[in-house]
């Protein structure tokens, strides 16, 4: 299958987008213009239903939905391209529309960025000790968009070739020197977007590395739902295979790290193909996905998805809820209802896929699992634990925050029973100091 890309300068030559009202193509249009914006022939062709495409939990995944944006900003966008406006003054409107849009939450840029012999580590996040992220530079894109992503602002121009042996060989300077780091995650973007030349010298220099710590590859990728045929038409797709059995035969495991949203995504023939190509080189799939108003917020889109993924030799792994960034008040669900829908689709499929976390946030101080909600003396409040902190000891140790049912975020909670801070607070400001 030949890929074909799609995005805001030509978009509108797709035959199903054109068949739409132009009111709804300009929305798109409008919205493209401040949130990144990308489709491709198999999302348009195998996964959405245009019969429905309004409420298509795959179209409002990757088509710019109007309400994404707030009616002012919408508003004034629609007026700036209906003026006539040139391409820099569109650009500088949003701009000063993205800043608002918290894009760089959870202090992903001042926090975790690590230092080898002195100098920041760019392209690297070392936040939880076990698990070093890699963001390879040729891989920080993706074969389709998702609306709601919060990576946005990574999705610049992409580096050149040159810069990836350099980059791999100071990830690996830098894992000799952290011998507490077992798991390397590959992430992106999408790092499956790259050339399977690039990925194999990734995997080969960290093989040929021979660390003796290092035990886990993993590679984040939502490759098997946006462009299946990466596994299994594209020219390289051979290649990619073979650069994953050489980790698994090294021995250590890869870990591939899948993103589905929705079930549908786990439906076409060419998604189980490439899944089972996957599976036959000995690498293990495990699943996440947030939890998203207009996209997958019941219970029955998730128990079929996981009952799906079982199914198919997927090992369900992460709930997340959606973070504060982008455009949350659209897609973003109170806490109390995430686990509500948490509950009751864990509740109705069998152990096998109750591997599951969640509904967990990624937050400055960690991911917090939501354990649930109860009343203890008269007070209502959320139990919480930590799957990960930014200090190890907080795991796995319940506490407790006021109920509120109305609380989106980690950040809008108050600790419960008249305590002043969460336990792990002065703490977290100490280490966030350093
Ligand atoms: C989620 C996450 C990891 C991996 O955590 P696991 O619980 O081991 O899956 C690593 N680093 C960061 C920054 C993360 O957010
Ligand atoms: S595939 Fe991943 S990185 Fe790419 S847009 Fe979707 S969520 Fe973001």
């Amino acid at each position: 299958m030949k890929y074909q890309i799609f995005s805001l300068h030509n978009f509108r030559k797709i035959p199903q987008i054109a068949m739409l009202p132009e009111e709804e193509q300009f929305n798109i249009e409008v919205v493209a213009h401040v949130l990144p914006f990308k489709t491709n022939n198999y999302v348009v062709n195998e996964l959405i239903d245009w019969n429905n495409y309004k409420d298509d939990p795959i179209y409002i995944l990757n088509f710019p939905q109007k309400e994404m944006l707030a009616p002012d900003d919408f508003n004034h966008m629609a007026g700036v391209i209906k003026s006539g406006a040139d391409r820099s003054t569109i650009k500088v409107e949003a701009n000063k529309i993205r800043e608002r849009l918290n894009p760089h939450p959870a202090g992903q840029l001042e926090y975790n960025v690590p230092e080898l012999n002195g100098v920041r580590l760019t392209g690297v996040q070392h936040k939880y000790n076990e698990t070093l992220l890699f963001f390879p530079s040729q891989g920080q894109t993706c074969h389709a968009y998702c609306t709601f992503c919060f990576r946005w602002p990574q999705f610049t121009g992409m580096d050149e070739m040159k810069f990836a042996m350099n980059e791999i060989e100071r990830v690996i300077e830098y894992l000799k020197q952290h011998d507490e780091v077992t798991d390397v995650l590959i992430t992106g973007g999408d790092p499956m977007i790259m050339k399977s030349k690039v990925v194999d010298l990734y995997l080969t220099k960290l093989i040929e590395a021979d660390l003796p710590n290092l035990q886990n590859i993993r590679i984040g990728s939502k490759s098997l739902s946006f462009w299946p045929y990466r596994y299994l038409t594209d020219d390289d797709a051979d290649d990619l295979l073979k650069s994953f059995e050489k980790v698994v035969n090294s021995g250590m495991s890869l870990a591939f790290m899948a993103h589905f949203n929705h079930h549908r995504e786990l439906e076409t023939e060419a998604v189980e193909q490439a899944i089972r190509k996957i599976r036959a080189t000995g690498a293990q799939i495990r699943t996440q996905s947030p939890i998203l108003k207009h996209i997958n917020a019941t219970p029955e889109i998730w128990s079929t998805m996981w009952r799906r993924q079982v199914q198919l030799g997927l090992i369900p792994y992460y709930m997340f809820i959606a973070r504060d960034t982008g455009a949350q008040e659209y897609f973003g669900i109170p806490m109390v209802e995430a686990w509500n829908i948490f509950q009751k689709a864990y509740i109705s499929v069998s152990g096998i896929a109750r591997t599951v976390r969640g509904p967990s946030m990624s937050c400055t101080p960690g991911k917090v699992r939501i354990i649930g909600t109860t009343k203890i003396k008269g007070e209502k409040v959320f139990v919480l634990e930590f799957i990960q902190g930014r200090n190890s000891n907080w795991a796995c140790r319940p506490f407790f925050a006021k109920y509120d049912e109305k609380a989106l975020w980690m950040t809008d909670l108050k600790p419960a029973f008249g305590s002043e801070n969460f336990f792990f607070e002065e703490d977290l400001s100490e280490i966030l100091l350093k």
